[in-house]
Formats: structure tokens, C-alpha cells, sequence
């Protein structure tokens, strides 16, 4: 359990919490009063439904995390032993690990420096004739730029599958189109911190029927539904099915996604006003093509301008009951994986590593909050 007060009484802000209501207790007091706790009932399908009329896509299939609907979308879109998956360097590990259980290899590639996505000019020379898929991430909610990926692969040999990693990004928008339904297929998460929460949840959105209906296979232990009464199960799946307690909690969050995207951009206007101008410190930018949802609000801290280290600051607003955390360590900085990029650079992903901050952004955080961060920071700085 987190304190929402310390010690002396002083209000404690966490980086980003769930906001749940009486409507999530009462949809989960529903399951348990009426036994429905599994897989099956009327909540998952009711939650698929929601989420993929919200994301404007065809198809949306709850699954058990963020990482399965990953790991499901590039078996689905046949990634296996000896493909190449091109990703950023500066992502979340699970991206990373999705390709590796299907023993393909994950390819980084640089993030630009003004907005931080995955590089489109970085991407062509990494493709091979083994590339399956490229997995652009729409990092803190911002989304890529998804047009200029496309216009790279357009002219290759062989089918290159688009798969969005969205799990930042629930309502982000692309050209005026949602993100998670631009390529293939997406992948959503809905751990507590995310845009919306079922606790720990995934979902997989797609227009396309084919990846849909192995994608629901997979999630099953590879099921034949179209031969349900035989028991007949057509591949290796795996059980990465959500539970109707969680959609439960799902569909009482997508009343309010709406509310909760316009709060992520709220916070980030206001840390935009009071944080602007301050010397080494730099604020994230929303590209004019971009509908940001700030999932978290990630300014970079220039050590020798700010007169102060990334870390001494994380660690001095701690003191102050203020969480925040150090951006992710890119991909080839990762335990697992330095052996296999030891060679390569990644000089932007390496500095966003290095100097990225995520201040307290999450449903939770109040105006008040956002200005209390706001001084703690001046003031760290002029001590
Ligand atoms: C959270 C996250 C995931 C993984 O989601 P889980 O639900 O935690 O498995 C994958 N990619 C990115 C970019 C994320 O932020």
C-alpha cells in the first residue's frame, strides 16, 4: 500500500495511480455475486466491444497483459526463428522480449531527437530480406510517424507487417486517427499505470479478420472454434486470456477514457506553462501531425545547465514525497540484450536514457500536485 500522506503530514505524490470509482466495484461485485470470475462472461466482450469502437478499429480481443498482446500480434503476423523484428532502441523491455520468444532477433534503431520516436530515416538500412515486422512504439504517448515507416517498407520484397506497440497510447492521435489501428495490428496495455486500468490487461486491435481469429486461437491454448465440440486445437497457444473480473474493471474505465486523455493533456499544458524557460531543462514537444496523451510527462534535465544530475533530482524530490523515475535504459544497455548489440550505438535513445524524467502524470495527479512538483523543482535547482 502507497501513503497518501507522510509523516509530517505532507501530501504525498505518486508518479500515476488508478482512479477507480464506485461503478468499477459495482461491475466486479456483479462477477463474484453471479460466479462469472474466469475468462467467460459478459464483460470481456462487452469491453472488446468498447474498446475497439473507441479506437475505431474492427477487432479488439482482451488478453492477460500488455506484453501478450504483443507477443500474440507477432505470432500472429508470423514472426518466428530467423526473422528480424526492426524496434527502437529506446523503448520498454517487453517490446524487445516479445520478439524473443518467437527466437527472432530483435533490430534497434534511433529515436529522433525532437519528438522521440523511432527514427523512419534510421529504418531502411536495417531492413533485411529476414525483416517480418517493424514495431514502431508511440512513446509516452506520442505517437510515430507511422506514414514515413510505411513509405520506407512500400517498395520491399516480401510482406513487412506494422505492428504498433499503443500501450502508452490509448487515444493518441495520428493525422486525426487514433492510433492502433495505422498498421497491422496493435498492442494495448492496461497495467495500473496506463492511460486506462484493469489491473494487468492487454488488448490486440486490428481490422484485418485473418490476425484476429488466430489471435484468438493463440490466446486459448490454440482452440479451433470453428471445431469447438471436438476439443481440436490447431497450434501450440498459450493461456494469456483476461479474466471477466478485469474486464469488469474495463469497462467501467472506458466511461471515463475520454475524461482520463483529457487530463494527461491538461497536466502536461500546466507543467508546460510553469516548467517553461527554466535553463536545462528540456520539455517534451507535440508534432503538429500529433495528438499527444502525455501518458507521462518526460522533460530531459542537462546536468551542467540545470547545475544539478537527472538522478540527484529524482532523489531530491523522493526527500519531498514527490515520486518520479528515470526515463527507460534503452534496449542495448539491458542486461539480456548487451551481448547482442555491443557494438552498436544509439546516441539519442543513450541521451533520452540518460537525461529523461517522468514526473507524477497518471489520473491521480491534481493542478495542485502539478504545482507543488513545479517548485519543488525551482527550488532544487536554486538550492
Ligand atoms: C507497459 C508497456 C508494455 C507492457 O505492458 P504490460 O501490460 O505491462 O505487459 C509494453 N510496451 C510499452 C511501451 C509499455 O509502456
Amino acid at each position: 500500500m502507497r501513503a497518501s500522506t507522510q509523516p509530517d503530514g505532507r501530501k504525498r505524490i505518486a508518479i500515476a495511480a488508478p482512479v477507480l470509482t464506485d461503478l468499477e466495484t459495482r461491475y466486479v461485485t456483479e462477477c463474484l455475486a453471479t460466479n462469472w470470475i474466469s475468462s467467460k462472461g459478459k464483460f470481456i466482450g462487452e469491453f472488446e466491444r468498447l474498446f475497439a469502437d473507441y479506437i475505431g478499429a474492427k477487432y479488439a480481443l482482451a488478453v492477460s497483459s500488455g506484453t501478450a498482446a504483443l507477443h500474440l500480434s507477432l505470432v500472429a503476423c508470423g514472426v518466428r526463428a530467423g526473422h528480424e523484428v526492426i524496434l527502437p532502441a529506446f523503448t520498454m523491455i517487453a517490446c524487445a522480449n516479445a520478439v524473443t520468444y518467437q527466437s527472432a532477433r530483435p533490430v534497434l534503431v534511433d529515436s529522433d531527437p525532437e519528438f522521440w520516436q523511432i527514427s523512419p530515416n534510421d529504418v531502411g538500412g536495417r531492413i533485411s530480406e529476414k525483416t517480418r515486422a517493424i514495431m514502431p512504439v508511440h512513446m509516452y504517448g506520442h505517437p510515430a510517424d507511422i506514414d514515413s515507416l510505411k513509405e520506407t517498407v512500400k517498395n520491399r520484397e516480401g510482406k513487412i507487417f506494422i505492428v504498433e506497440d499503443a500501450a502508452e497510447a490509448h487515444g493518441a492521435m495520428y493525422k486525426g486517427t487514433k492510433v492502433g489501428c495505422l498498421g497491422d495490428v496493435s498492442a494495448f496495455s492496461f497495467y495500473a499505470n496506463k492511460i486506462i486500468t484493469t489491473g494487468e490487461g492487454g488488448m490486440v486491435v486490428t481490422d484485418d479478420r485473418l490476425i484476429a481469429e488466430r489471435v484468438a486461437s493463440l490466446r486459448d491454448q490454440g482452440y479451433d472454434y470453428g471445431k469447438r465440440k471436438y476439443l481440436v486445437h490447431t497450434s501450440v497457444g498459450y493461456n494469456y486470456r483476461m479474466t471477466n473480473l478485469q474486464a469488469a474493471v474495463g469497462v467501467a474505465q472506458m466511461a471515463r477514457i475520454d475524461e482520463f486523455v483529457g487530463h494527461h493533456r491538461k497536466i502536461a499544458e500546466l507543467y508546460t506553462q510553469r516548467l517553461h524557460g527554466i535553463p536545462g531543462l528540456v520539455l517534451p514537444r507535440e508534432a503538429e501531425w500529433a495528438r499527444s496523451v502525455y501518458w507521462m510527462f518526460t522533460a530531459l534535465i542537462d546536468e551542467d545547465e540545470f547545475g544539478m544530475s537527472r538522478d540527484a533530482l529524482i532523489e531530491k524530490l523522493g526527500e519531498l514525497g514527490i515520486e518520479t523515475r528515470a526515463a527507460f535504459l534503452p534496449i542495448h544497455l539491458q542486461l539480456p540484450y548487451s551481448g547482442q548489440f555491443n557494438l552498436e550505438r544509439f546516441p539519442v535513445a543513450e541521451s533520452l536514457g540518460r537525461r529523461g524524467l517522468n514526473l507524477p502524470s497518471g489520473n491521480n495527479v491534481s493542478s495542485e500536485d502539478v504545482e507543488s512538483v513545479c517548485q519543488a523543482i525551482r527550488e532544487a535547482r536554486e538550492a
